[in-house]
């Protein structure tokens, strides 16, 4: 038996470490070493999220993965590091049949720790080796950042894409929100040669001057003095704010929202931005869920220059390591990336 972090998917608090079954059968044996926690992991455990694997009342928690091969296979050898995909293809849609369930049409996809499929909590899993992506001995335990990175760098990628669907040539960038995705969204942006600024509630970010940006505290900024920006990145989960970064695009910007803000709730909306500027200026919002094996790469290799840029940076960003029995500090830390730790032996990274 092993110990892994379960949950039952509806039902609040039902969070607990349990003993599971050993894994059996086919697939690329990992150890894993480290969990990420994010918003959905604690929606999950607030039982307001999450779809337990068919005929199971219990999910496996966790899918923000750095886990190192256990066996030699599928071109994996031994101590290999590695992160695993999220989401799984529907087998029938003309998005996941192209190999890109993050675009999937029928939202019959699975997810690991987050709908009919088990995740990474777990000391080992089984996983098919076309899921898994390299770790590089230099991004290390950084890796368990890969899958948060992913998910800006499809967002990031998107945006860009749609900004050049016409001449443009994209210079300042704002990220709204301070937490893992609005730093890795800065970082990408940065590795991309803009001008960042990043704005939060809060009064200072180290992280974000870090990564060479500008902090900017909305408590005592107002955002649209700061000028238009040609990209925008909403990670910061607020729903008003979103609605908000049209009105803070220039000529042909793209605002790209990344946050999730489920409340019932109605936001204001400036008139003349959506009904004048965004037509008159060929200005886009967009929204992006997931990530596509090119981000996950694109995330990858972002992390090992940033980490080579901006030195300590990305070491900061992880701000709470804890092992799984703790997890529920984890799930209450607001200050970074907080994450479940099941192994913490320096030679399982090379360390
Ligand atoms: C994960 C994505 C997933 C989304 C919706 C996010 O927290 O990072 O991979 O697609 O939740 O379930």
């Amino acid at each position: 038996m092993i110990a892994a972090l379960v949950t039952e998917p509806g039902v609040a608090h039902s969070t607990r470490v349990e003993q599971v079954d050993e894994p059996a059968g086919d697939g690329v044996l990992l150890r894993v070493l480290e969990v990420g926690v994010c918003g959905t992991d604690r929606e999950i455990s607030e039982g307001l999220f999450g779809v337990a694997p068919d005929g199971a009342d219990r999910l496996v928690l966790g899918h923000e993965s750095l886990a190192v091969v256990e066996r030699d296979g599928s071109g994996f050898a031994r101590g290999d590091l590695v992160c695993a995909l999220v989401r799984r293809s529907c087998g029938r849609c003309l998005a996941c049949t192209e190999g890109a369930p993050d675009s999937c049409l029928t939202g019959d996809y699975r997810e690991r720790g987050i709908t009919r499929l088990d995740g990474f909590a777990r000391e080992l899993v089984l996983e098919d080796a076309d899921q898994l992506v390299p770790i590089p001995r230099s991004v290390g335990r950084l890796g368990v950042l890969a899958e948060p990175a992913s998910i800006c760098a499809r967002g990031v990628r998107h945006a860009l894409a749609i900004g050049a669907r016409q001449p443009w040539t994209p210079k300042r960038a704002l990220v709204l929100g301070a937490g893992a995705v609005g730093l890795l969204s800065t970082m990408l942006l940065r590795l991309e040669g803009l001008d960042v600024w990043t704005a939060s509630l809060e009064a200072s970010s180290e992280i974000a001057e870090a990564l060479g940006a500008r902090y900017v505290s909305t408590r005592t900024t107002e955002l649209s003095e700061l000028g238009g920006f040609d990209v925008v990145v909403e990670a910061a989960g607020n729903a008003q704010l979103m609605a908000k970064a049209l009105g803070l695009l220039r000529r042909s910007g793209v605002a790209c929202l990344l946050g999730i803000d489920g409340r019932a709730q109605t936001v204001e909306l400036d008139g003349r931005a959506i009904g004048v500027d965004t037509i008159l200026e060929n200005r886009v919002l967009f929204g992006s869920v997931n990530a596509h094996r090119q981000d996950w790469l694109a995330g990858v290799a972002a992390l090992d220059r940033a980490r080579a840029r901006f030195p300590g940076a990305l070491e900061a960003l992880v701000a709470l390591r804890v092992p799984l029995d703790r997890f529920a500090e984890a799930f209450a830390f607001r200050g970074g990336k907080a994450t479940l730790v099941l192994d913490d032996t320096p030679a399982a990274t090379g360390g």
